[in-house]
Formats: C-alpha cells, structure tokens, sequence
C-alpha cells in the first residue's frame, strides 16, 4: 500500500497543537470525511490522552518517538485501512469489541439483530441461541450478556476470528458461556445433538454480490476480509444454504434471524416460499429505510 508520506510536515520537532494540524490536514487531503474527529481520536490512542488534555495541552513539545508513532497511525488512515483497525476496537450495543483484520468491523445496524432476539428470547428462558458467522463474536457476545440462561452457540469458518471472538467474550465475561465451533455454517451443529431443540438461529452472513464489489469504498475492499462480505453471484447464497441446514435443527416455532442488504428481501421471500417447513415472518427495516433483517419462522414439524 502507497501511503503518502506526511513528508513537509513532519519536521523532528512539534507540540501537541502542531501535530493534531498536520494530523487533520493530511487527513483532509487523502479524503476522509471527519478529519478532524479522527485526527483527535488517533493522537488521543496514541499519547493515552484523555480527550481534554488535547485542548489544554496544545504547546506540549512531543517527543520524537511520540511523532513517529502518531505519523505512523496517521499514514495508515491515510492509506485507508479503517479507523478501527488502527485503534483495534469498535463499540457494539454498548460493549467495546477487538478487532483485527482478521474479522468483519461490527456495524451499528447489526444491533438490530440482537434486539429481535431479546424480543423472541424473554430473560428467564433457558433458550438456545446459535450464532452463524460469529466473526468478532459480537452477536453471540452481547446476547450471552442480555439473556443470562441461554445457552449459546457461535459457529465461523474462519479460526482466526475464532480467536478474536474469544478473547472478546472473555473481555465481556461471557467466555464459558458460549460454546465455539469452527466450520462452514450449520456443519459443526451435526454432532451436538440439537436436532429439533434450536430456538434461534441469528446470524449476520456475507452478502455481497460479486458484482458489487468493485464499487465499495476503499476501507471495505482493501482491508475488510473479502470471505466475511461476498456471497456469490446474488448475495443471498448463503442465507439460502443456512436455511436449508437450518431447518432440521429448529424447535417448532423457532427462528432464524438474517441479515440482509438492500434489495434482497424480495428475492429472500421466494426462497423462504420455496422451502418446506418455514413461513416468512417479519421484514425489519434499519434507521436509513433500508431493507436489513429478515425473521423466519419454523412452522409445523
Ligand atoms: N457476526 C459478525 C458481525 O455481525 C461478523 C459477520 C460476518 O463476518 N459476515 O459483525
């Protein structure tokens, strides 16, 4: 990756005041939208600074290994790997997640998934949860927080977001709660026995058409991992994979919980039609009036 070097600025000397300028300004250049905010966040990461101290310590002389670390963040985000890969934490329903290259960044409209399953799932109920597609855990994570006497389940392909998931889980004290499988899909579920005792199954699936990824900014196709975001050629191939494997393990009356992109609810109304054993029950829309969560019901059995 070409990241601009923040050559005329970065002289071997500057305060506190200095270096956040040069911060915003090389941001600005390389065309980030918040600039300033994230010129802040990196500076305040980097020298450990609560957020006051970088207004009332504008004319502190940083250090020289003070500037290179922070010109070494800043040319990362200039060079558009995400914010919070750079600081390695984003916020999800309220909880503070790792993150790492090696998993999907959680997205705020995701919360939406974990809502509807406290909807389905009352705190009392000794209910199993399994999360597909687990990645940074942070579905099976806050779940396990929200609903204390589920049992829950978090299956990846991936073992490297496995790790992450964890260590994440262990982060929220939820570590002994969920059990971690590691396998495409619904595979892994084959020999726990829970044919016919699953409540719900939630997951968040790549969903991506092929074709689309092209057009995706830059943050999201250089650095995301591709496997976590394309599907196939429609996008909803693999919530249409889940829901066949899915429907031997269902309770009666259990559900599935999707996430999908805008557009597919359509095309994910005829594939629930098509299977036997489901009725569609709910499309839920995210804060942008986009299409963002499908709820399927297990029916008869
Ligand atoms: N479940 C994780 C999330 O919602 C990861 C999803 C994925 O990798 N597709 O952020």
């Amino acid at each position: 990756m070409d990241a601009v070097a923040p050559i005329p600025q970065s002289t071997s000397q500057a305060t506190l005041g200095e270096l956040i300028a040069e911060a915003r300004r090389l941001l600005e250049q390389a065309g980030i939208e918040s600039a300033e905010q994230e010129a802040l966040w990196i500076v305040e990461h980097v020298l450990r600074l609560p957020s006051h101290h970088v207004i009332t310590d504008r004319d502190r002389l940083l250090s020289s290994s003070e500037l290179a670390a922070t010109r070494g963040l800043i040319a990362r985000r200039v060079g558009r790997e995400p914010l919070q890969y750079i600081l390695g934490t984003q916020e999800f329903c309220g909880l503070e997640f790792e993150v790492s290259p090696a998993v999907l960044i959680p997205r705020p409209e995701t919360e939406l998934l974990v809502e509807y399953v406290t909807q389905r799932i009352s705190a009392e109920r000794q209910a199993t949860i399994v999360d597909v597609c687990t990645g940074s855990g942070c579905i099976a994570v806050a779940i396990a927080r929200l609903r204390p006497h589920a049992r829950v389940m978090a299956i990846d392909l991936s073992g490297s977001s496995l790790h992450v998931a964890r260590r994440n889980a262990t982060r929220h004290g939820v570590g002994e709660r969920i059990t971690w499988l590691e396998g495409d899909l619904l595979g892994p579920l084959a020999e726990q026995g829970l044919e016919g005792l699953v409540d719900v199954i939630v997951s968040n699936p790549p969903y991506i058409a092929e074709a689309e990824w092209a057009t995706l900014q830059p943050e999201v196709k250089l650095f995301e991992p591709r496997g976590a975001l394309v599907a196939g050629a429609q996008g909803t191939e693999l919530h249409e994979r889940l829901l066949q494997e899915a429907v031997r393990y269902l309770a009666p009356g259990g559900v599935v919980i999707l996430e999908i992109g805008a557009g597919q609810a359509r095309g994910l109304r005829r594939i629930v039609e098509q299977l036997p054993g489901y009725k569609f029950h709910r499309l839920v829309y995210d804060e942008a009036g986009l299409e963002r969560v499908v709820i399927v019901e297990r029916v008869g059995a």
